[in-house]
């Protein structure tokens, strides 16, 4: 960080009246500040979430996930239009903790979702960066909070079929979509089993062309992988379609099976008691990320480390030993 100095920001009231208006521009600048790392701009996120908390939460969370090139900003650019078209406004926002911006992301091409990008009702966000999933994770679910203040009723939170970050977008969304290819076995799309029993629905994409019939072969085996995993406590089962994103078939038949969830789920109290579990665990996730800063981000302890490293190297030390030694000396600096 050093010496940069951040673009000059605005009182808090200026960013909450121009999220809670809708203001794209307001909205952009008050995301940005959820995402910096200064401690003035953590003060200002904090009273700015704080204000937009109540207008927040009227929407329903759709997570993405699936190996690169499965289709998914193709899905989205014409899953979104279909919203669009039901007369909703839509966020969409990414994890990927691999992002940093200068260097370009995997989801954060500029090419993708170029219609979308383009409507007034679709509001686009590419990654927070950042070090550790945990922290941008947390940037993603205050940013998504932003956005329903902003009246997007629906966020779509994707993230790529490579790592942990689905099991972050699961904790916060309502409803975990899983994109597939046919003609593939799990293994070589690197979707886990994990990640399969998270999934209250799977698509079949690109069920196109020569592959109409192999996707209608990997529906039903994926109905039978599905079976075997135990009641999901929602109440409901998942369901696996095929769709192609690029000819615009069986997309509206997603959006109607996710309107089936929510309708089950509002009904026999799954919806609100699955939000309220996932706010106790976002409580402890920010405590988590916290700490570590308040430990890591210490000059002394960064000293003593240091140290301790040289130590361990030349055997003077233990780790476990150093271990205990930096955490009494973290203890007895507060
Ligand atoms: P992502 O990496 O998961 O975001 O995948 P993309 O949306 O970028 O798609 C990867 C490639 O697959 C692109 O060349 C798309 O045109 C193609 N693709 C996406 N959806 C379909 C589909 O439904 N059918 C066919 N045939 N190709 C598709």
């Amino acid at each position: 960080m050093g010496n940069y100095k951040p673009r000059k920001r605005l009182e808090a009231n200026q960013y909450i009246d121009g999220v809670l208006k809708g203001d794209r521009v307001l909205l952009s600048r008050a995301i940005t500040i959820v995402e910096s790392n200064l401690a003035s701009d953590k003060v200002l996120a904090k009273e700015i979430i704080q204000s937009i908390l109540p207008s927040s939460g009227n929407s329903l969370r759709i997570g993405i996930t699936g190996v690169p090139g499965v289709g998914k900003s193709t899905f989205i650019e014409v899953f979104g239009k279909h919203l669009i078209e039901q007369g909703h406004k839509v966020a969409i926002l990414s994890i990927d903790p691999s992002s940093q911006r200068s260097k370009g992301s995997i989801l954060g091409d500029k090419t993708r979702m170029e219609e979308l990008a383009n409507r007034e009702e679709a509001y686009i966000r590419p990654s927070a960066s950042g070090d550790t999933l945990g922290g941008v994770a947390n940037k993603t679910g205050e940013t998504m909070l932003l956005c329903e203040a902003a009246g997007y009723d629906i966020i779509l939170i994707e993230t790529v079929g490579v790592g942990q970050s689905e099991t972050a977008v699961h904790g916060m969304t309502d409803f975990f979509l899983l994109l597939m290819l046919s003609g593939a076995g799990d293994e070589l799309q690197g979707i886990k089993k994990g990640i399969m029993e998270m999934a209250d629905m799977l698509v079949i994409n690109k069920a196109d062309g020569d592959n109409i019939q192999k996707s209608q072969i990997a529906k039903r085996q994926y109905e039978n992988a599905l079976h075997i995993f135990p009641q999901s406590a929602s109440g409901w089962t998942p369901v696996v379609t095929t769709a192609s994103a690029l000819k615009n078939i069986g997309i509206p038949e997603v959006w109607d099976k996710m309107m089936e969830f929510k309708k089950l789920v509002h009904g026999n109290g799954y919806f609100e008691k699955n939000r309220r579990e996932q706010q106790i665990q976002w409580m402890y996730n920010n405590i988590h990320e916290d700490l570590k800063q308040l430990f890591y981000g210490s000059d002394h302890i960064a000293e003593h480390l240091d140290i301790l490293e040289k130590d361990i190297i030349e055997d003077k030390i233990s780790p476990v030993k150093a271990a205990e030694k930096i955490i009494e000396e973290f203890k007895s600096s507060l």
